[in-house]
């Protein structure tokens, strides 16, 4: 199936371009935020993780900066020219997200949320819908029809890893997903290798991998001080490591039918 792309901002996702989305799991502080935001854009990536509220597993654990995000997120705006993607939590969050955020992402814990995806539905702004981790192709494709009934087909599919019985990785990046996606489904497809693989020593193998399986693009964690981050650590990269693997998909993605 010919896949449908989706254009927004000055980007269209799905066609010959090759996409990558990166930055920190979650915004810190302005520093943190703006150095991100510098360092994706001069490597080329065209839409930047502005993480605000976060779903973590510990109720302990660092929830995002939340509310408080908005005038770092302002400011790092007016000084880039990157789109913002961040993730919403709760239909509540859309009067706050939608003045600071040009591409809501779906998490993988609320992929199931019908509730969310039908208010998601009635926005024109472009909706990246992780995969459930405990969800079958088919499931995924039904929570993104919710989407398209509520009127917004600009919807771009994200495999994130999925839970099997491997504990040595994170998740289990399911690459026959984005193959058999790209085949049989008309919408774009990118590959979340941080989260899927949950160890930064293995992000770059598996973006190539990506690549190859016929991704439209990739989201990736990347920090300027990844020992520090206050999410997701280990599956940041650094700088160098992200300037390294940006070179090798410069000259892996034409092979690919795709620039980067
Ligand atoms: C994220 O990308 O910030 C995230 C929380 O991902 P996931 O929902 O795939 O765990
Ligand atoms: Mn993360």
């Amino acid at each position: 199936m010919k896949t449908k792309s989706v254009s927004f901002g000055a980007i269209e996702v799905g066609a010959t371009s090759f996409h990558v989305w990166a930055g920190p799991c979650v915004i810190e502080d302005e520093s943190q935020f703006l150095k991100s935001a510098q360092f994706v854009r001069s490597q080329g990536g065209t839409a930047l993780r502005a993480g605000i509220f976060k779903l973590r597993t510990s109720a302990e654990s660092f929830q995002g900066l939340r509310e408080e995000s908005q005038p770092i997120i302002k400011k790092v705006r007016s000084e880039t020219d990157l789109l913002m993607i961040s993730e919403i939590t709760d239909p509540r969050q859309i009067e706050f997200l939608d003045s600071l955020v040009d591409i809501y992402q779906v998490g993988t814990r609320n992929m199931f949320n019908y509730e969310l995806l039908k208010e998601l539905g009635k926005s024109v702004k472009p909706i990246l819908l992780k995969r459930a981790f405990s969800a079958r192709i088919a499931e995924w494709l039904k929570a993104a029809d919710y989407i398209v009934q509520g009127g917004n087909e600009n919807i771009i599919l994200c495999e994130r890893g999925i839970r099997t019985f491997e504990t040595k990785t994170r998740n289990t990046l399911d690459l026959n997903a984005v193959a058999f996606l790209k085949q049989e489904s008309p919408f774009p497809v990118f590959v979340d290798p941080s989260h899927g693989t949950g160890l930064s020593q293995l992000v770059p193998a598996l973006s190539q991998s990506a690549v190859c399986a016929g991704a439209d693009g990739l989201l990736i964690e990347t920090h300027p001080n990844p020992s520090q981050a206050l999410c997701d650590s280990q599956q940041a990269l650094s700088f160098s490591e992200f300037e390294g693997l940006m070179a090798k998909l410069k000259k892996l993605t034409p092979l690919y039918g795709k620039s980067l």
